[in-house]
């Protein structure tokens, strides 16, 4: 969806997104893709918050299976207007505040919702997937998914205790 800066109201405007035609093909989705979004107007700049509310299927980094991953992020994006004419209230207010917020530059009047739902939906995705905490993964000697296999390794061969149980015998 695209909105245009100036046709954001003073009392601002709130929008849920429930068709998924924003979310990234690049990752799967699992069930209803769930967005909201508020963005504000406050002088050269809108603040746009939100809420994500998705379900994709991630890739376990122990075991390599397939799972759902719930993701729920909420969100505050600032988007400040590209001007020329900007003031010099505004320049001290930007290196005074901006450090930690997540701030972008608008180059034109358009802001595309799509665009800061997708960049906020990967964010929410974790740098590291488990299917489980417990997940016990796989063997690295013989490839079993542990958690719903045994070990095909041969029990102890080369285990220095069992070495260690022959020399004593
Ligand atoms: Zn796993
Ligand atoms: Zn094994």
């Amino acid at each position: 969806m695209k909105i245009d800066f100036n046709e954001i109201p003073d009392e601002g405007l709130s929008l849920t997104v429930d068709d998924a035609e924003w979310f990234p093909p690049e990752l799967e989705r699992s069930g209803k893709a769930l967005a909201s979004l508020r963005l504000k107007r406050s002088g050269q700049r809108v603040i746009a918050t939100g809420r994500i509310s998705a379900t994709v299927i991630g890739e376990c980094d122990r075991c390599l299976e397939k799972f759902d991953l719930p993701l729920d992020s909420e969100f505050r994006v600032d988007l400040e207007l590209a001007d020329d004419s900007r003031t010099f209230g505004e320049e001290k207010d930007h290196f005074c505040h901006d450090n930690e917020l997540d701030m972008e530059i608008l180059q034109d009047t358009e802001i595309n919702t799509d665009d800061i739902l997708r960049q906020q939906l990967y964010l929410a995705v974790p740098v590291k997937k488990l299917c489980s905490e417990e997940c016990r993964g796989i063997c690295s000697k013989c490839g079993a998914n542990l958690n719903v296999e045994a070990c095909r390794c041969p029990p102890e061969a080369s285990s220095p205790f069992s070495v260690l149980a022959k020399l004593k015998g």
